[in-house]
């Protein structure tokens, strides 16, 4: 298995600000904002897509999604935001490490990232 970018950041050798760490997972900022909040969800499980998952993965991945929601409501974008997961290089997966943006404080287009 290759190492990705967010491998590195978890494990440190990579210095990234972790705004959120549990034993599951990190959130970090992401280095290229498309909007005024936009947060990484990343399981510290090398995941490489969410179509690569499977039930047994199934407390894990609801864990992320409440650490996403529970992040929008602490950086004050509940009301309106946007979860997405790229899945695949033709689904726009830059890092082959399964992460949730966060993105919110601004009206978003309906065009996704
Ligand atoms: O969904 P996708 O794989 O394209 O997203 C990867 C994200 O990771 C990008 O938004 C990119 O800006 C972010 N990134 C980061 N820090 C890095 C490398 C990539 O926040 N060192």
């Amino acid at each position: 298995m290759s190492t990705t970018i967010f491998a590195k950041i978890i494990s440190g050798e990579i210095p990234a600000p972790k705004i959120y760490e549990d034993e599951h997972c990190i959130v970090i900022n992401d280095i290229a904002p498309q909007a005024p909040v936009h947060v990484l969800v990343i399981p510290k499980q090398p995941i490489t897509m969410l179509t690569e998952t499977t039930a047994s993965d199934e407390a894990l991945l609801g864990h992320l999604m409440l650490v996403a929601a529970q992040q929008a409501r602490e950086l004050g974008i509940a009301e309106g935001c946007r979860f997405i997961v790229n899945n695949g290089a033709a689904g726009g997966q830059t890092v082959f490490h399964l992460h949730i943006h966060v993105l919110g404080g601004q009206t978003l287009s309906e065009q996704g990232l």
